[in-house]
């Protein structure tokens, strides 16, 4: 496993174990640098902070006294603790540089990166990267804020494999010289003001993707965004655009259903097996990405015409006697079950609800052009229903469970319909995680 050569920080301070921080200790640890951890989890229940007590590092759990800043260079910090944190605003006033794990995987990587950020669509967008370069033959890592700690991955990487990185913006705000050889701006569009408090810091966040970028790198970014359009113009590196609204013919465009890349034309739009128009931003990310890495045309089709999305995003799931059933489980807001709406000309059978978060429904209700029914369940099911009666909208059951939800909107479809799980809603209602929801979803399913 690969280590730290030539670090150039002497004292480091791991604030926020977890598993990034944990990745980064354990990293400083075998490349004996020296470091203190900061943990506010206890001992007594802190086993990963047990263990490096064991190994004779100095941890510091329970709270964060200031003093664990004394002797300090560098602060290797888990990218959820916000910079409103006290221990964090006393590092900036002691002039500490503030990095998170994911700086630390870039002084291990040989080949090239691929970092991916946006607003929407990261999971998605690295995965089809992913697969797009598997294809090709190129034998990539996958990385980041996908669930594989970047140092780990970094560790274990040999020369010239590719890594594709999901980046957030709280690891990108959090950057000293990170910068990839290929950097993907998707869209921005929220804002995540909880922990960015301005529109400009999330943004500026984003943005840092291309901050260290030199001649020799590029960046893929969003032509049919004004404002991005014009941020990009700062940046030194080679500047592809891509366009799914048809507006900006240069580099990766739509055209009369037809994806161009250059000029070139490259696939079919109804030869793309990822359904919805959100997804072609995503789909012409990984096509800009692959051409970069000269993947042919037919294997980048042949890609496209299996790809069919990540786990509980607009996932396909089976055809039941001719319906359609896709789980969308991570649609956890009113915009996301929208888009998923949207991607679908049949008639849909919508399963919608969750946690009931005092929102109102009646954007959502309004969308409902052609949702045939919408089976409601769980907490926010009667608001749903409201909101049916207050927009005319008279379709509409409300039940207790999923399971419930599941047989009934199995029992009113018809063939040629498709049956939409996209609740809306968070799912701590009734589930752990949107992944448990989901997994649910496609067991029932499976036993209809
Ligand atoms: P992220 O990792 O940025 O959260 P995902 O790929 O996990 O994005 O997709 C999450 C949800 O966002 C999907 O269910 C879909 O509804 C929506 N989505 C995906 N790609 C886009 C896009 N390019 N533009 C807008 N919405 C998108």
């Amino acid at each position: 496993m690969k280590t730290l050569d030539n670090f150039p920080y002497e004292k480091v301070l791991v604030l926020g174990l977890a598993r990034s921080g944990e990745a980064a200790a354990q990293l400083l640890y075998d490349s004996n640098v020296s470091f203190r951890i900061n943990d506010l989890t206890p001992i007594e229940n802190n086993e990963v902070a047990q263990r490096f007590d064991q190994l004779g590092i100095e941890v510091v759990t329970g709270s964060h006294p200031q003093s664990v800043l004394d002797d300090v260079d560098l602060v290797v910090k888990n990218p959820g603790i916000p910079y409103s944190h006290e221990i964090v605003e006393e590092a900036l006033n002691r002039d500490i540089p503030i990095i998170t794990e994911v700086e630390l995987s870039f002084y291990l990587i040989d080949g090239p990166i691929i970092a991916i950020t946006g607003s929407n669509g990261k999971t998605t967008t690295t995965t089809l990267t992913y697969e797009l370069l598997r294809a090709g033959g190129l034998d990539p890592l996958i990385a980041g804020n996908i669930g594989k700690v970047a140092t780990n991955v970094a560790r274990e990487q040999k020369e010239a494999q590719p890594v594709v990185m999901e980046l957030s913006s709280f690891q990108l705000k959090a950057i000293e010289k990170f910068k990839p050889d290929i950097g993907v701006l998707i869209n921005i569009t929220e804002a995540h003001l909880d922990y960015h408090k301005t529109m400009d810091d999330y943004v500026g966040s984003k943005l840092n993707i291309t901050k260290y970028q030199n001649e020799n790198d590029m960046l893929i970014y969003n032509a049919d965004d004004e404002w991005l359009v014009n941020k990009v113009q700062d940046s030194k590196a080679n500047l592809l655009p891509f366009s799914v609204s048809g507006k900006n013919k240069d580099g990766l465009y739509v055209d009369h259903q037809q994806v161009y890349h250059n000029d070139e034309l490259i696939v079919y739009r109804d030869e793309i097996a990822l359904p919805g128009d959100h997804n072609l931003e995503n789909i012409l990310v990984g096509i800009a990405i692959a051409k970069q890495f000269n993947i042919p045309n037919n294997t980048i089709q042949s890609v496209l015409k299996t790809f069919t999305g990540v786990k509980h995003r607009l996932q396909y799931v089976n055809k039941i006697h001719d319906r359609f059933v896709y789980n969308d489980s991570k649609a956890t807001n009113i915009s996301a079950t929208l888009k998923a709406i949207q991607a679908f000309k049949q008639p849909i059978i919508l399963i919608a609800g969750g946690l009931d978060r005092g929102n109102e429904f009646d954007e959502l209700i309004q969308a409902f052009e052609h949702v045939k029914t919408c089976i409601a369940y769980g907490q926010s099911a009667s608001k749903i229903k409201e909101a049916g009666e207050r927009n005319q909208y008279k379709s509409i059951q409300t039940v207790d469970s999923l399971e419930e939800a599941t047989i009934k909107a199995y029992e009113v479809s018809q063939e040629g319909d498709v049956i939409l799980f996209s609740p809306a809603c968070a799912s701590w209602d009734q589930f752990k995680s949107f992944e448990e929801r989901g997994d649910m979803f496609i067991q029932l399913v499976h036993k209809l």
